[in-house]
């Protein structure tokens, strides 16, 4: 039994691949199905070892001389389930039910996140009552785990140099610009001696996190960054420290909620405990307004056998109090828009090293540049090791877009609506496709989906048909 109406191409097509699993990396049985698709219909399709597909369709009569338009969205969602969900991604058809116009699967992300714009690009595929200029529609992999399909495709294949990217949604919305950024990591070695000394343990915890591409200019607190500033607020109260080991953070790409650091010290227990209370106080002042769950603890555990040398854990706690971090620098074009960040996402104790994370945010290759040197300059003085790694391009505001005015004008018509420009500090595949053909005139739109990335994911039924609609009548006038 089907849960969507069959009758309309774009659902019958939504549903039909949700019956197919598609999570990030395993994309492969849904890039058979697009490639078959291809096949059966005598289209033109290029597909590559990733398992990316280019799908390509001739204008329709009286568009011959109409510049070609490349549709674009990603193949692969994220997989994520309630914990009494036994749903198995690797073979399971995805659970379909309908509450109040709003299409969910049950207990799992339904991958709206970006299933519209496949069901979309093979609606249009068949299509034929649509017009349009010719089409090149791109489904890429490998986008919610660092936009590596789209990475891949090559500007040869792409006729077109205009774009609608579909993985971004608000109907009347569009993105404007987004962030390129790369992965630096810091590593500083160690060695372990003998410990005698009492032990303790450090945790901060009650912050609020956040992605750090659209939470970096909250003032979120930072809890690897707040961990090591109680530690040089006692190392220069004259405190000697011995690390023992040091972890906080989840991803780079998330502000770290919670940091757990490990020491042993000579320093008598209440001392330190008033020094403690010092530091918490300046910084719950600073977080009144913006983190205020935040929350230090220390405790006495059992000795350690092993610690860090005074010298090493002095390095260690000065280099990450001196790393850079945070928000830096804002739009003065476009208001509340982030163009500069670094998060110290991750902070571990591994394999002799204590090693930082970064992720690095910017549109502007210069600004990336620059923080990395920053981090470099730091590192050489505690003499750390330094990799940046896992570059992508981002896409920089553009004050002229003809197709952003061609969409203004579709949302003026067709939904009497203005558009709404939409300037992020993520990375988005937009960046990527800018960075391989700068000659391209991106533009995004989508229907209204909710809950992106969590079992609660849902999309609105009525804007999914609308945004179908808005779609083909855009690209009779294009
Ligand atoms: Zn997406």
């Amino acid at each position: 039994m089907s849960v969507l109406d069959q009758s309309k191409s774009y659902f019958k097509y939504f549903e039909e691949i949700t019956k197919i699993p598609h999570g990030s990396y395993n994309e492969k049985a849904l890039a058979d199905y697009i490639e078959n698709f291809a096949k059966v219909r005598g289209l033109q399709y290029k597909r590559d070892e990733m398992d990316n597909v280019i799908v390509y369709k001739d204008a329709t009569p009286g568009y011959e001389d109409h510049a070609p338009v490349m549709l674009q969205g990603h193949i692969d969602m994220v997989n994520e389930k309630n914990n009494d969900s036994d749903h198995d991604f690797d073979k399971d058809p995805l659970d379909l039910y309908i509450e109040d116009g709003w299409l969910h699967a049950r207990g799992t992300t339904l991958g709206a996140d970006d299933g519209v714009a496949v069901a979309y690009m093979l609606a249009l595929l068949d299509a034929n009552d649509v017009k349009h200029p010719a089409l090149d529609c791109v489904f890429t992999v490998q986008e919610e785990v660092g936009l590596f399909g789209a990475a891949n495709i090559k500007k040869e294949d792409i006729r077109a140099r205009r774009m609608i990217n579909m993985d971004s949604g608000g109907e009347t919305h569009t993105s404007v610009s987004s962030s390129g950024g790369r992965r630096s990591i810091v590593s500083k070695p160690y060695r372990m001696q003998d410990n005698t000394l009492m032990t303790y343990q450090l945790d901060i915890t009650g912050l609020l996190g956040g992605h750090s591409g659209g939470c970096i200019a909250l003032e979120r607190g930072n809890a690897n960054k707040l961990a090591i500033r109680i530690l040089h607020d006692m190392l220069i109260r004259g405190v000697n420290f011995q690390l023992v080991w040091l972890n906080g953070g989840l991803k780079e790409n998330a502000i770290p909620r919670e940091c757990t650091i490990q020491f042993a010290t000579d320093t008598p227990e209440t001392r330190l405990s008033e020094l403690l209370v010092e530091s918490v106080e300046k910084i719950q002042t600073e977080l009144e307004f913006s983190d205020a769950g935040f929350k230090a603890a220390l405790q006495i555990i059992p000795t350690a056998p092993q610690a860090m040398d005074t010298k090493t854990s002095q390095d260690i706690i000065r280099m990450i109090y001196l790393l850079p971090n945070g928000f830096k620098a804002r739009s003065m074009k476009i208001q509340g828009l982030t163009t500069v960040s670094l998060n110290l996402g991750v902070l571990r104790t591994e394999e002799g090293k204590v090693t930082c994370y970064f992720s690095i945010r910017s549109p502007m290759p210069g600004a990336i540049e620059q923080l990395s040197d920053e981090i470099d300059e730091v590192a050489s003085i505690f003499q750390a090791t330094t990799e940046h790694c896992a570059d992508y391009p981002g896409w920089n505001y553009e004050e002229h877009s003809p197709m952003r005015e061609s969409m203004r004008q579709m949302v003026k018509e067709y939904f009497n609506a203005d558009l709404q420009e939409h300037a992020g500090h993520g990375g988005l595949e937009t960046g990527v496709f800018k960075g391989e053909m700068p000659d391209m005139d991106i533009v995004t739109f989508g229907p209204i989906s909710q809950g992106a990335h969590t079992p609660d994911e849902c999309l609105n039924l009525e804007s999914f048909e609308r945004c179908y609609g808005a779609l083909c009548y855009w690209l009779e006038r294009l």
